[in-house]
Protein backbone atom coordinates (compact mmCIF):
# COMPACT_ATOMS: atom_id res chain seq x y z
CA UNK A 1 0.00 0.00 0.00
CA UNK A 2 0.94 3.47 -0.55
CA UNK A 3 1.25 5.18 2.83
CA UNK A 4 2.07 8.65 4.08
CA UNK A 5 3.18 9.75 8.19
CA UNK A 6 2.84 12.60 8.79
CA UNK A 7 4.94 14.14 11.71
CA UNK A 8 7.92 11.93 12.07
CA UNK A 9 9.25 12.25 15.81
CA UNK A 10 9.56 9.19 17.96
CA UNK A 11 6.33 8.13 17.03
CA UNK A 12 6.24 8.47 13.40
CA UNK A 13 9.55 7.53 12.22
CA UNK A 14 8.99 4.43 14.18
CA UNK A 15 5.48 3.88 12.38
CA UNK A 16 7.02 4.89 8.90
CA UNK A 17 10.23 2.53 9.03
CA UNK A 18 7.75 -0.18 10.63
CA UNK A 19 5.26 0.16 7.52
CA UNK A 20 8.25 -0.49 5.02
CA UNK A 21 9.46 -3.44 7.00
CA UNK A 22 5.92 -5.14 6.72
CA UNK A 23 5.89 -3.98 2.88
CA UNK A 24 4.06 -0.70 1.89
CA UNK A 25 5.71 2.40 0.31
CA UNK A 26 5.87 4.79 2.22
CA UNK A 27 6.68 8.58 2.78
CA UNK A 28 7.17 10.53 5.75
CA UNK A 29 6.74 14.21 6.39
CA UNK A 30 7.88 16.59 8.75
CA UNK A 31 8.42 20.07 9.07
CA UNK A 32 11.55 19.89 10.48
CA UNK A 33 14.24 19.73 7.98
CA UNK A 34 16.98 18.81 10.00
CA UNK A 35 15.07 15.73 11.11
CA UNK A 36 14.13 15.06 7.83
CA UNK A 37 17.69 15.34 6.44
CA UNK A 38 18.66 12.71 8.94
CA UNK A 39 16.24 10.54 8.06
CA UNK A 40 16.67 10.86 4.42
CA UNK A 41 20.44 9.57 4.59
CA UNK A 42 18.69 6.72 6.82
CA UNK A 43 20.29 8.21 9.50
CA UNK A 44 18.01 8.01 13.14
CA UNK A 45 17.48 11.30 14.58
CA UNK A 46 17.12 10.04 18.12
CA UNK A 47 18.25 7.05 19.86
CA UNK A 48 15.49 4.29 19.54
CA UNK A 49 17.13 0.61 19.57
CA UNK A 50 16.34 -1.22 15.85
CA UNK A 51 15.50 1.87 14.13
CA UNK A 52 18.67 2.72 12.26
CA UNK A 53 18.56 -0.61 10.92
CA UNK A 54 15.12 -0.14 9.53
CA UNK A 55 15.76 3.14 8.72
CA UNK A 56 19.25 2.46 6.34
CA UNK A 57 17.52 -0.66 4.81
CA UNK A 58 13.99 0.42 3.54
CA UNK A 59 15.70 4.05 2.57
CA UNK A 60 18.47 2.66 0.74
CA UNK A 61 15.70 0.56 -1.28
CA UNK A 62 13.39 3.55 -1.90
CA UNK A 63 10.63 1.70 -0.16
CA UNK A 64 10.97 4.48 2.59
CA UNK A 65 11.60 8.37 1.56
CA UNK A 66 11.13 11.63 3.98
CA UNK A 67 10.18 14.89 3.02
CA UNK A 68 9.26 18.55 3.66
CA UNK A 69 7.72 18.68 0.59
CA UNK A 70 3.58 17.90 1.62
CA UNK A 71 2.79 17.50 -2.44
CA UNK A 72 5.07 14.05 -2.28
CA UNK A 73 2.13 12.42 -0.26
CA UNK A 74 -0.79 13.21 -2.73
CA UNK A 75 -1.16 9.72 -3.79
CA UNK A 76 -1.08 7.41 -0.65
CA UNK A 77 -4.08 5.77 0.43
CA UNK A 78 -3.86 5.91 3.98
CA UNK A 79 -2.23 9.25 5.86
CA UNK A 80 -1.40 8.48 9.20
CA UNK A 81 -1.05 11.87 11.71
CA UNK A 82 0.95 11.23 13.94
CA UNK A 83 2.28 15.03 15.05
CA UNK A 84 2.67 16.31 18.29
CA UNK A 85 0.11 17.13 21.13
CA UNK A 86 2.12 18.71 24.13
CA UNK A 87 1.10 20.50 26.68
CA UNK A 88 -0.12 24.04 26.50
CA UNK A 89 1.83 26.70 27.68
CA UNK A 90 0.73 27.05 31.62
CA UNK A 91 -2.54 24.74 31.26
CA UNK A 92 -3.53 21.72 31.30
CA UNK A 93 -4.72 20.65 27.89
CA UNK A 94 -3.13 19.51 24.83
CA UNK A 95 -2.09 22.04 22.17
CA UNK A 96 -3.79 20.55 19.31
CA UNK A 97 -2.49 23.07 16.64
CA UNK A 98 -0.40 20.36 15.34
CA UNK A 99 -3.25 18.05 14.65
CA UNK A 100 -5.15 20.52 12.22
CA UNK A 101 -2.24 21.67 10.64
CA UNK A 102 -1.38 18.10 9.68
CA UNK A 103 -5.54 17.35 8.28
CA UNK A 104 -4.90 20.96 6.34
CA UNK A 105 -2.29 19.41 4.59
CA UNK A 106 -4.11 15.94 3.99
CA UNK A 107 -7.09 18.26 2.65
CA UNK A 108 -4.86 20.84 0.51
CA UNK A 109 -2.86 17.87 -1.30
CA UNK A 110 -4.13 14.34 -0.82
CA UNK A 111 -5.59 12.75 -4.56
CA UNK A 112 -8.29 10.21 -4.74
CA UNK A 113 -7.09 6.79 -5.60
CA UNK A 114 -8.48 5.26 -8.88
CA UNK A 115 -9.80 2.45 -8.00
CA UNK A 116 -12.85 3.71 -6.22
CA UNK A 117 -11.46 2.95 -2.73
CA UNK A 118 -11.40 6.17 -0.19
CA UNK A 119 -8.76 7.99 1.04
CA UNK A 120 -8.41 7.14 4.57
CA UNK A 121 -6.82 9.45 7.48
CA UNK A 122 -5.62 7.24 10.37
CA UNK A 123 -4.53 9.54 13.39
CA UNK A 124 -2.09 7.92 15.21
CA UNK A 125 -1.31 11.52 17.88
CA UNK A 126 -2.86 11.30 21.42
CA UNK A 127 -5.44 13.73 21.36
CA UNK A 128 -8.76 15.01 24.08
CA UNK A 129 -11.76 12.99 23.39
CA UNK A 130 -13.95 14.22 20.41
CA UNK A 131 -11.01 15.40 18.37
CA UNK A 132 -11.82 12.57 15.70
CA UNK A 133 -15.53 13.57 15.67
CA UNK A 134 -14.99 17.23 15.04
CA UNK A 135 -11.53 15.97 12.09
CA UNK A 136 -14.41 13.90 10.43
CA UNK A 137 -16.94 16.35 9.87
CA UNK A 138 -14.18 18.40 8.45
CA UNK A 139 -13.29 15.56 5.80
CA UNK A 140 -17.20 15.22 5.32
CA UNK A 141 -17.61 18.78 4.36
CA UNK A 142 -14.51 18.96 1.71
CA UNK A 143 -17.12 16.73 -0.22
CA UNK A 144 -14.36 14.17 -1.11
CA UNK A 145 -14.53 10.88 -0.40
CA UNK A 146 -11.86 11.28 2.31
CA UNK A 147 -12.74 9.16 5.74
CA UNK A 148 -11.24 9.10 9.41
CA UNK A 149 -10.10 6.24 11.72
CA UNK A 150 -8.20 6.42 15.26
CA UNK A 151 -5.58 4.38 15.46
CA UNK A 152 -4.18 5.12 18.83
CA UNK A 153 -0.54 4.19 18.78
CA UNK A 154 0.56 2.33 22.52
CA UNK A 155 4.39 2.55 21.46
CA UNK A 156 7.08 2.41 24.50
CA UNK A 157 9.97 4.84 23.57
CA UNK A 158 12.91 1.76 23.85
CA UNK A 159 11.42 -0.54 22.48
CA UNK A 160 9.00 0.81 19.53
CA UNK A 161 10.14 -1.21 16.80
CA UNK A 162 9.27 -4.27 18.71
CA UNK A 163 5.81 -2.40 19.84
CA UNK A 164 4.77 -1.47 16.65
CA UNK A 165 5.41 -4.77 14.23
CA UNK A 166 3.99 -6.96 16.75
CA UNK A 167 1.72 -4.72 19.45
CA UNK A 168 -0.24 -6.24 22.03
CA UNK A 169 -3.41 -4.90 20.65
CA UNK A 170 -4.73 -3.04 17.86
CA UNK A 171 -7.38 -0.70 18.29
CA UNK A 172 -9.71 0.93 15.60
CA UNK A 173 -11.83 3.83 16.17
CA UNK A 174 -14.32 3.48 13.06
CA UNK A 175 -17.16 5.93 12.34
CA UNK A 176 -20.94 4.88 13.44
CA UNK A 177 -22.41 4.63 9.94
CA UNK A 178 -21.15 1.70 9.42
CA UNK A 179 -20.59 1.94 5.69
CA UNK A 180 -18.36 4.32 6.74
CA UNK A 181 -16.71 2.48 9.02
CA UNK A 182 -16.30 -0.89 7.45
CA UNK A 183 -14.67 0.77 4.54
CA UNK A 184 -11.92 2.22 6.60
CA UNK A 185 -11.86 -1.25 8.35
CA UNK A 186 -11.22 -2.68 4.83
CA UNK A 187 -8.12 -0.38 4.52
CA UNK A 188 -6.29 -1.23 7.68
CA UNK A 189 -6.76 -4.34 7.91
CA UNK A 190 -5.15 -4.30 4.76
CA UNK A 191 -2.25 -1.82 6.34
CA UNK A 192 -1.79 -4.38 9.28
CA UNK A 193 -2.38 -7.90 7.58
CA UNK A 194 0.58 -9.19 8.66
CA UNK A 195 -0.44 -8.18 12.47
CA UNK A 196 -3.65 -9.32 11.89
CA UNK A 197 -2.46 -12.58 10.47
CA UNK A 198 -0.48 -13.65 13.67
CA UNK A 199 -3.57 -13.18 15.80
CA UNK A 200 -2.89 -9.76 17.31
CA UNK A 201 -5.81 -8.78 19.00
CA UNK A 202 -8.53 -6.37 17.19
CA UNK A 203 -10.54 -4.19 19.35
CA UNK A 204 -13.29 -2.19 17.11
CA UNK A 205 -14.89 1.03 18.95
CA UNK A 206 -16.57 4.21 17.68
CA UNK A 207 -14.21 7.33 17.72
CA UNK A 208 -14.22 8.36 21.34
CA UNK A 209 -13.69 5.13 22.68
CA UNK A 210 -10.65 5.22 20.86
CA UNK A 211 -9.58 8.16 22.10
CA UNK A 212 -10.26 7.18 25.80
CA UNK A 213 -8.54 3.87 25.26
CA UNK A 214 -4.89 5.78 24.62
CA UNK A 215 -5.31 7.91 27.84
CA UNK A 216 -7.00 5.49 29.99
CA UNK A 217 -4.56 3.31 29.58
CA UNK A 218 -2.06 6.13 30.41
CA UNK A 219 -3.41 7.18 33.13
CA UNK A 220 -4.23 3.48 34.42
CA UNK A 221 0.01 2.73 34.50
CA UNK A 222 0.47 6.76 36.07
CA UNK A 223 -2.00 5.42 38.54
CA UNK A 224 0.01 2.54 39.67
CA UNK A 225 3.41 4.60 39.29
CA UNK A 226 1.88 6.82 41.74
CA UNK A 227 0.06 4.17 43.83
CA UNK A 228 3.75 2.48 44.76
CA UNK A 229 5.14 5.74 45.27
CA UNK A 230 2.91 7.00 47.99
CA UNK A 231 3.61 3.48 49.55
CA UNK A 232 6.97 4.22 49.16
CA UNK A 233 6.17 7.69 51.40
CA UNK A 234 4.38 5.06 53.95
CA UNK A 235 7.40 3.23 54.05
CA UNK A 236 9.75 5.58 54.55
CA UNK A 237 7.74 6.89 57.26
CA UNK A 238 7.73 3.34 58.93
CA UNK A 239 10.68 1.52 58.62
CA UNK A 240 9.07 -0.44 55.51
CA UNK A 241 10.93 -1.85 52.27
CA UNK A 242 8.92 -0.43 49.00
CA UNK A 243 10.53 -2.99 47.10
CA UNK A 244 9.91 -6.01 48.62
CA UNK A 245 5.82 -5.00 49.76
CA UNK A 246 5.80 -4.53 45.83
CA UNK A 247 6.90 -7.78 44.77
CA UNK A 248 5.03 -9.17 47.28
CA UNK A 249 1.31 -7.26 46.46
CA UNK A 250 2.57 -8.00 43.10
CA UNK A 251 2.11 -12.06 43.58
CA UNK A 252 -1.08 -11.20 42.96
CA UNK A 253 -2.60 -11.26 39.21
CA UNK A 254 -5.04 -8.76 39.76
CA UNK A 255 -1.99 -6.14 40.86
CA UNK A 256 1.04 -7.70 38.43
CA UNK A 257 4.33 -6.84 39.20
CA UNK A 258 4.99 -4.46 36.20
CA UNK A 259 4.74 -0.72 37.13
CA UNK A 260 5.49 -1.37 40.91
CA UNK A 261 8.88 0.24 40.65
CA UNK A 262 8.92 3.07 43.20
CA UNK A 263 11.12 5.75 42.88
CA UNK A 264 11.69 9.60 41.06
CA UNK A 265 8.11 8.85 39.41
CA UNK A 266 7.00 9.15 35.96
CA UNK A 267 7.83 11.80 32.70
CA UNK A 268 8.30 11.84 29.36
CA UNK A 269 6.69 13.05 26.73
CA UNK A 270 3.32 11.27 27.13
CA UNK A 271 1.85 10.31 30.81
CA UNK A 272 2.13 13.34 32.52
CA UNK A 273 1.27 15.68 29.52
CA UNK A 274 -1.53 13.17 28.57
CA UNK A 275 -2.80 12.88 32.48
CA UNK A 276 -3.15 16.65 32.43
CA UNK A 277 -5.16 17.04 29.18
CA UNK A 278 -7.56 14.13 30.20
CA UNK A 279 -8.18 16.20 33.14
CA UNK A 280 -8.80 19.54 30.97
CA UNK A 281 -10.95 18.03 28.98
CA UNK A 282 -12.88 15.92 31.79
CA UNK A 283 -13.21 19.99 32.69
CA UNK A 284 -14.49 20.87 29.25
CA UNK A 285 -17.35 18.19 29.52
CA UNK A 286 -18.56 19.17 33.09
CA UNK A 287 -17.47 15.98 34.26
CA UNK A 288 -14.17 16.53 36.31
CA UNK A 289 -14.80 14.63 39.18
CA UNK A 290 -14.32 11.31 37.38
CA UNK A 291 -11.20 12.57 37.39
CA UNK A 292 -10.28 14.41 40.45
CA UNK A 293 -7.75 10.80 41.43
CA UNK A 294 -5.40 12.37 38.31
CA UNK A 295 -4.48 15.12 39.91
CA UNK A 296 -3.34 13.50 43.30
CA UNK A 297 -1.37 11.01 41.05
CA UNK A 298 0.30 14.31 39.01
CA UNK A 299 0.89 15.69 42.71
CA UNK A 300 2.31 12.52 43.90
CA UNK A 301 4.43 12.04 41.16
CA UNK A 302 6.08 15.77 41.27
CA UNK A 303 6.49 15.29 45.18
CA UNK A 304 9.59 12.44 44.28
CA UNK A 305 11.37 15.01 42.73
CA UNK A 306 11.21 17.12 45.88
CA UNK A 307 12.16 13.90 47.70
CA UNK A 308 15.21 13.35 45.72
CA UNK A 309 16.58 16.76 46.20
CA UNK A 310 15.50 16.27 50.10
CA UNK A 311 17.59 12.88 50.31
CA UNK A 312 20.85 15.29 48.49
CA UNK A 313 20.60 17.39 51.23
CA UNK A 314 20.14 15.14 54.20
CA UNK A 315 23.18 13.16 52.62
CA UNK A 316 25.73 15.96 52.55
CA UNK A 317 24.20 16.87 56.01
CA UNK A 318 22.47 20.41 54.92
CA UNK A 319 22.91 22.71 52.10
CA UNK A 320 24.44 21.76 48.56
CA UNK A 321 26.24 24.84 47.75
CA UNK A 322 29.21 23.78 46.59
CA UNK A 323 28.46 19.98 46.72
CA UNK A 324 29.73 17.77 43.76
CA UNK A 325 26.93 16.03 42.89
CA UNK A 326 27.37 13.09 40.00
CA UNK A 327 24.21 12.60 38.03
CA UNK A 328 23.70 9.14 36.30
CA UNK A 329 21.48 9.25 33.99
CA UNK A 330 19.05 12.34 32.64
CA UNK A 331 16.47 10.64 30.46
CA UNK A 332 13.23 9.79 31.68
CA UNK A 333 14.00 6.25 31.35
CA UNK A 334 16.97 4.05 29.69
CA UNK A 335 16.73 3.24 26.19
CA UNK A 336 15.85 6.43 24.65
CA UNK A 337 17.43 9.87 24.34
CA UNK A 338 14.39 11.89 25.14
CA UNK A 339 14.61 14.43 28.08
CA UNK A 340 10.70 15.77 27.44
CA UNK A 341 9.16 16.18 31.35
CA UNK A 342 12.85 13.94 32.39
CA UNK A 343 12.11 13.69 36.15
CA UNK A 344 16.18 13.32 36.48
CA UNK A 345 16.57 16.30 34.26
CA UNK A 346 14.09 18.36 37.07
CA UNK A 347 16.13 17.25 39.98
CA UNK A 348 19.53 17.67 38.62
CA UNK A 349 18.07 21.41 37.47
CA UNK A 350 16.74 21.88 41.47
CA UNK A 351 19.84 20.78 42.54
CA UNK A 352 21.63 23.11 40.38
CA UNK A 353 19.58 26.09 41.66
CA UNK A 354 20.58 25.09 45.13
CA UNK A 355 24.21 25.65 44.07
CA UNK A 356 25.43 22.15 43.77
CA UNK A 357 27.83 21.13 41.26
CA UNK A 358 27.10 18.76 38.93
CA UNK A 359 28.46 16.41 36.36
CA UNK A 360 26.13 14.53 34.42
CA UNK A 361 26.47 11.61 32.20
CA UNK A 362 23.91 9.76 29.95
CA UNK A 363 24.94 7.38 27.32
CA UNK A 364 21.97 8.56 24.81
CA UNK A 365 21.36 12.05 25.85
CA UNK A 366 24.72 13.61 26.61
CA UNK A 367 25.44 15.51 23.44
CA UNK A 368 21.81 16.79 23.40
CA UNK A 369 22.46 17.83 26.91
CA UNK A 370 25.55 19.87 26.41
CA UNK A 371 23.57 21.74 23.62
CA UNK A 372 21.02 22.36 25.29
CA UNK A 373 22.25 23.66 28.77
CA UNK A 374 26.04 24.23 27.74
CA UNK A 375 26.56 25.58 31.37
CA UNK A 376 26.44 22.40 32.53
CA UNK A 377 29.18 19.72 33.32
CA UNK A 378 28.58 16.65 31.21
CA UNK A 379 31.56 14.53 31.42
CA UNK A 380 31.86 11.42 29.13
CA UNK A 381 32.28 8.95 31.77
CA UNK A 382 31.20 7.43 34.78
CA UNK A 383 34.28 8.10 36.67
CA UNK A 384 35.01 11.03 35.77
CA UNK A 385 31.42 12.40 37.08
CA UNK A 386 31.70 10.51 39.90
CA UNK A 387 35.31 11.72 41.13
CA UNK A 388 35.46 13.93 43.76
CA UNK A 389 31.82 13.71 44.29
CA UNK A 390 29.96 14.31 47.83
CA UNK A 391 26.74 12.35 46.10
CA UNK A 392 25.94 9.93 43.50
CA UNK A 393 22.37 10.12 42.26
CA UNK A 394 21.18 7.05 39.94
CA UNK A 395 18.19 8.55 38.47
CA UNK A 396 18.02 6.81 35.54
CA UNK A 397 18.01 3.06 35.26
CA UNK A 398 20.06 2.45 32.43
CA UNK A 399 21.96 -0.95 32.33
CA UNK A 400 25.34 -0.08 32.81
CA UNK A 401 24.53 1.92 35.75
CA UNK A 402 22.45 -0.63 37.72
CA UNK A 403 25.73 -3.02 37.05
CA UNK A 404 28.46 -0.42 38.41
CA UNK A 405 30.65 -1.88 40.95
CA UNK A 406 30.73 -0.25 44.05
CA UNK A 407 33.89 -1.14 45.64
CA UNK A 408 36.01 -0.10 42.45
CA UNK A 409 34.11 3.64 42.74
CA UNK A 410 34.46 4.67 46.10
CA UNK A 411 38.17 5.57 46.00
CA UNK A 412 37.25 7.86 43.27
CA UNK A 413 34.59 9.97 45.30
CA UNK A 414 34.92 12.54 48.28
CA UNK A 415 31.88 11.17 50.49
CA UNK A 416 30.88 7.53 49.58
CA UNK A 417 27.19 8.88 50.11
CA UNK A 418 24.93 6.94 47.22
CA UNK A 419 21.12 7.85 46.15
CA UNK A 420 19.09 4.92 44.03
CA UNK A 421 16.62 7.20 42.66
CA UNK A 422 15.14 4.03 40.84
CA UNK A 423 15.62 1.17 43.74
CA UNK A 424 17.48 -1.07 41.28
CA UNK A 425 21.01 -0.97 43.53
CA UNK A 426 21.57 -3.68 45.94
CA UNK A 427 21.72 -1.75 49.17
CA UNK A 428 23.91 -4.38 51.03
CA UNK A 429 26.50 -4.61 48.26
CA UNK A 430 26.97 -0.66 48.21
CA UNK A 431 26.87 -0.75 52.28
CA UNK A 432 29.26 -3.80 52.54
CA UNK A 433 31.54 -2.17 50.19
CA UNK A 434 31.64 1.66 52.37
CA UNK A 435 28.56 3.49 51.03
CA UNK A 436 26.12 5.51 52.24
CA UNK A 437 22.98 4.15 50.66
CA UNK A 438 19.51 6.05 50.35
CA UNK A 439 17.19 4.49 48.56
CA UNK A 440 13.41 5.55 47.30
CA UNK A 441 10.76 4.23 50.21
CA UNK A 442 13.51 1.50 51.55
CA UNK A 443 15.58 3.75 54.19
CA UNK A 444 19.33 4.25 54.75
CA UNK A 445 21.69 1.66 54.60
CA UNK A 446 25.12 1.97 55.79
P1 LIG B 1 7.54 14.33 18.57
O1 LIG B 1 7.55 15.72 19.06
O2 LIG B 1 8.76 13.47 18.73
O3 LIG B 1 7.16 14.30 17.02
C1 LIG B 1 6.20 15.11 16.44
C2 LIG B 1 6.69 15.50 15.05
O4 LIG B 1 5.65 16.14 14.34
C3 LIG B 1 7.88 16.46 15.08
O5 LIG B 1 8.95 15.91 14.34
C4 LIG B 1 7.32 17.72 14.40
O6 LIG B 1 8.29 18.44 13.66
C5 LIG B 1 6.25 17.13 13.53
N1 LIG B 1 5.22 18.08 13.07
C6 LIG B 1 4.59 19.05 13.77
N2 LIG B 1 3.71 19.68 13.01
C7 LIG B 1 3.76 19.11 11.78
C8 LIG B 1 3.07 19.31 10.58
N3 LIG B 1 2.11 20.25 10.47
N4 LIG B 1 3.37 18.54 9.52
C9 LIG B 1 4.32 17.59 9.61
N5 LIG B 1 5.00 17.34 10.75
C10 LIG B 1 4.73 18.08 11.82
O7 LIG B 1 6.29 13.63 19.29
P2 LIG B 1 6.04 12.05 19.49
O8 LIG B 1 6.63 11.60 20.77
O9 LIG B 1 6.36 11.35 18.25
O10 LIG B 1 4.46 12.07 19.72
C11 LIG B 1 3.55 12.28 18.66
C12 LIG B 1 2.17 11.91 19.14
O11 LIG B 1 2.14 10.52 19.43
C13 LIG B 1 1.72 12.61 20.42
O12 LIG B 1 0.34 12.83 20.36
C14 LIG B 1 2.04 11.59 21.49
O13 LIG B 1 1.26 11.77 22.65
C15 LIG B 1 1.69 10.31 20.77
N6 LIG B 1 2.39 9.12 21.25
C16 LIG B 1 3.72 9.16 21.51
C17 LIG B 1 4.36 8.01 21.96
C18 LIG B 1 5.82 8.05 22.33
O14 LIG B 1 6.29 7.09 22.98
N7 LIG B 1 6.58 9.07 21.96
C19 LIG B 1 3.64 6.81 22.16
C20 LIG B 1 2.27 6.81 21.83
C21 LIG B 1 1.65 7.97 21.40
Amino acid sequence: MRISVIGCGYLGAVHAACMAELGHDVVGLDVDEAKVRKLSQGVAPFHEPGLPELLARHVASGRLRFTTDPTQIADAQIHFIGVGTPQLQGRLGADMTYVHQAVDTILEHAVAPQDGRPVLVAGKSTVPVGTAEGIAARLAESGRDIILAWNPEFLREGYAVGDTLTPDRIVYGLCEDRAVGNRAKELLDECYATQLAADTPLILANYPTAELVKVAANSFLATKISFINAMAELCDATGGDVTRLAEAIGHDDRIGRKFLQAGIGFGGGCLPKDIRAFMARAGELGVDEALTFLREVDTINLRRRDHAVNLAEEAVGGRLVGKKIAVLGITFKPDTDDLRDSPALDIAGRLWARGAELAIVDPAASHTLRERRPDLNVPETVEEAVTGADVVMLLTPWREYVRLDPSSLISLVNSPNVIDGRNVLDPHEWADAGWTYYGMGRGVSA
